[in-house]
């Protein structure tokens, strides 16, 4: 059976294994996809023993992304772009290609909930890997402006300049942000950590929508934040993470699986976690 793993540390929690088993299933692909979880000083060394035994391909999370990158035959111009990996497939030829679709999977998403990016505003809270892997393909939609914060604000800087040359990215310190903005997107991991940002009402007008990558809870700090400013249109990253996901079977299997019945497969499967 052709063999595809998942590897992170920890690993434990990855919805990752549900996924693509569903997906499987739903176009008829024959295939397994299990969790792997290496040791922190020794991706390289896992992942070389993972393709020895015949592995066709993986996904890469916290805190390899950028071990795969290092690793890679073959990048993608969106995982060059990122400087992160998260999908490697072994090529016919054995060298490794490199991809990351994360960007793809929260394109995507948005793309199905009706939330517009050309000629928008957008904010984007974060500049860690998943700000990075984003940047490139929300700036591919043409927005009217791209903008960029970070706890750590060097970060922030250093994302903007480095993606200038693709579209309208500026930066702003986190504290003394200012403007409205059309779309929010919470890309820090504060929401993991139950931590609320310090962010102004002025950001939200009538029609502002906002995004949380976090997925599976309706009520972080973030998403706390927007109901209180009138913001109704409020969404998880379940649809990223199943839209990544989808772009990561498609790089290995070339068939495109369906995502919405596999979405609401996984939210009651959290439901019932919870
Ligand atoms: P990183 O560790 O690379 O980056 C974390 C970011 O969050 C940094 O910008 C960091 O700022 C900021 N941050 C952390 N804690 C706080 C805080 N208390 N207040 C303000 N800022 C804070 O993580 P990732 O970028 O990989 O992941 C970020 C989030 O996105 C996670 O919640 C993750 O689960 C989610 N995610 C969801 C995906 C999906 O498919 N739905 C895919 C990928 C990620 P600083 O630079 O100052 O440290």
């Amino acid at each position: 059976m052709d063999r595809y793993v998942v590897i992170g540390n920890p690993i434990a929690h990855s919805q990752s294994p549900f996924i693509h088993q569903a997906f499987a299933e739903q176009t008829g692909q024959v295939l397994s996809y299990e969790r792997l979880l290496l040791p922190l000083d020794n991706f390289a060394g896992g992942l070389a023993d993972f393709v020895q035994q015949g592995g066709f391909g993986c996904n890469v999370t916290v805190p390899f992304k950028t071990d795969a990158l290092a690793v890679a035959d073959v990048l993608s111009e969106r995982a060059m772009l990122a400087e992160a990996v998260n999908t490697l497939k072994v090529q016919e030829d054995g060298r490794l290609f490199a991809d990351n679709t994360d960007g793809a999977g929260l394109v995507m998403d948005l793309k199905r909930l009706g939330v517009p990016l050309a000629g928008q505003r957008i904010l984007l809270l974060g500049a860690g890997g998943a700000a990075r892997g984003v940047m490139g393909p929300l700036l591919a939609e043409q927005p009217a402006a791209l903008i960029v914060t970070n706890r750590t604000h060097a970060r922030a800087e250093e994302l903007a300049k480095r993606f200038a040359g693709l579209g309208p990215v500026s930066h702003q310190p986190l504290e003394g942000l200012h403007g409205a903005f059309d779309l929010i997107i919470n890309s820090t991991s504060a929401s993991l950590q139950g931590e609320r940002l310090s962010l102004p009402a002025s950001l939200c007008h009538s029609n502002t929508r906002v995004y949380d990558m976090m997925y599976g809870k309706e009520d972080t700090p973030f998403m706390c934040w927007a109901a209180e400013q009138g913001v109704t249109h409020r969404y998880d990253g379940l649809g990223m993470l199943v839209g990544q996901a989808a772009e990561s079977f498609y790089l290995w299997r070339g068939v495109r699986p369906e995502m919405e019945p596999v979405m609401q497969a996984l939210r009651a499967r959290l439901e019932q976690e919870r």
